[in-house]
C-alpha cells in the first residue's frame, strides 16, 4: 500500500488498452501523484479482484470486454446512465467502502462530437446509428438524451436493433441491413457503431450515396483513425469526427474522480496517446 491512489483498467485481453497512456499522460501533465495500470482479470476472478483491490490503495477502476456488464452485480451503487445502458465502464471505491458504477460511453461519445463539430446540433434531423452491440446502447442513450428527434437504427442482426427499440422507446425506427442506406436521405448525425472497417474487420460496405453533405459524420472504430466510412463522408462535403476522442473523453468522469483534476482532451492528450 503506497500513500497516492491508483487506479487501473481491467479485462481481458487488456494488453491492447490506451487507457494507460491516457491516464499516465494526464497524471503527468497535472504533477499529481498517482498511478495507473492495465490489469488482465478473467471472469471467474472479477469479484475477488472488485474486493482486493481497495486494499491495495485503488480508488477505482475503468472497465472493459469482457466485464462491462458483470461488474454491475457487484456495485453498492449504479448510475442512472449505467443502469439504462446495462453496462458499466467506470468504477469508483469510495471512502466508505462501497462500490460506485457508472457509464461513461456515452458522454465519451457526445463530448467527442461537440468538441469535433462545435456547429453539431441533436435536434437538427434524425440520427442514423449503424450497429446494434454493446456500443451502440450507451450511444442511442446519449443520442436520446442529446435531443436528436428520431434514431434510425440498422443491424446486421435485425433482431438485436428490435430489442434496443423495446428498451429505448418509439423514437427509435428499425431499418432492415439490405436498406440501412436509406436512412442517410434524411439523417443529419451519421454514426458507426459496427466493428466494420476497423483493422483486420471486414470493410463497411452500405451504400452510402444518399448521405447529406450537411450531416455530421462519425466512426467510433479509430484503428484506422480515418476509416473508408470517415473518408467516403469527407468526400461529400461532411464535417466528420473520427472514434479517438470518445475513448479519451469517456476517460474524463474517472480521472476526475479519482485524482480530483478535470482533465483536458486536446492535441497534446490525442499525441499522447497516439505515440
Ligand atoms: P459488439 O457488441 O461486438 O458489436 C459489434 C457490432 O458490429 C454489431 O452491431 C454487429 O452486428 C456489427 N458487425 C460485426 N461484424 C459485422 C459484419 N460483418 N457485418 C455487419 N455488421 C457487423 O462490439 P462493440 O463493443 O459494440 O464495439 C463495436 C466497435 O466499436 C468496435 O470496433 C470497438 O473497438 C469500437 N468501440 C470504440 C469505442 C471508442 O471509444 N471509440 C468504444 C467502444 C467500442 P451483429 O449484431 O449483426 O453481429
Amino acid at each position: 500500500m503506497t500513500d497516492f491512489p491508483h487506479a487501473g483498467v481491467i479485462g481481458n485481453p487488456i494488453s491492447h488498452s490506451l487507457s494507460p497512456k491516457l491516464h499516465g499522460h494526464w497524471l503527468k501533465q497535472y504533477g499529481l501523484p498517482g498511478s495507473y495500470t492495465a490489469i488482465q482479470v478473467v471472469e471467474d476472478a472479477l469479484e475477488a479482484t472488485l474486493r482486493a483491490l481497495p486494499e491495495q490503495g485503488f480508488v477505482g477502476i475503468n472497465v472493459t470486454i469482457p466485464h462491462k456488464v458483470n461488474v454491475l452485480r457487484f456495485a453498492d451503487q449504479v448510475t442512472d446512465r449505467a443502469t439504462l445502458i446495462g453496462a458499466a465502464n467506470t468504477i469508483t471505491f469510495k471512502q466508505d467502502g462501497t462500490i460506485l458504477a457508472d457509464n461513461t460511453d456515452g458522454y465519451g461519445f457526445i463530448s467527442n462530437l461537440r468538441q469535433g463539430a462545435p456547429h453539431w446540433d441533436a435536434k437538427l434531423g434524425p440520427a442514423a446509428v449503424f450497429g446494434a452491440g454493446g456500443a451502440a446502447r450507451a450511444i442511442i442513450v446519449a443520442l436520446a438524451n442529446a435531443g436528436v428527434p428520431e434514431i434510425l437504427l440498422s443491424n446486421r442482426t435485425r433482431p438485436k436493433a428490435e430489442a434496443l427499440k423495446a428498451e429505448f422507446g418509439t423514437r427509435i425506427h428499425v431499418v432492415d441491413w439490405v436498406q440501412a442506406g436509406t436512412m442517410l436521405e434524411t439523417a443529419t448525425t451519421v454514426v458507426n457503431t459496427t466493428s466494420l472497417g476497423m483493422a483486420g474487420a471486414q470493410p463497411f460496405r452500405v451504400d452510402m450515396d444518399n448521405l447529406r453533405p450537411d450531416a455530421v459524420v462519425t466512426d467510433i472504430v479509430y484503428t484506422p483513425l480515418q476509416t473508408e466510412f470517415l473518408k467516403t463522408a469527407a468526400a461529400k462535403g461532411c464535417v466528420t469526427v473520427d472514434g479517438l476522442g470518445m475513448l479519451l473523453h469517456q476517460g474524463v468522469p474517472g480521472f476526475e474522480r479519482w485524482f480530483g483534476q478535470r482533465p483536458v482532451v486536446d492535441d497534446a492528450t490525442r499525441a499522447a496517446v497516439l505515440a
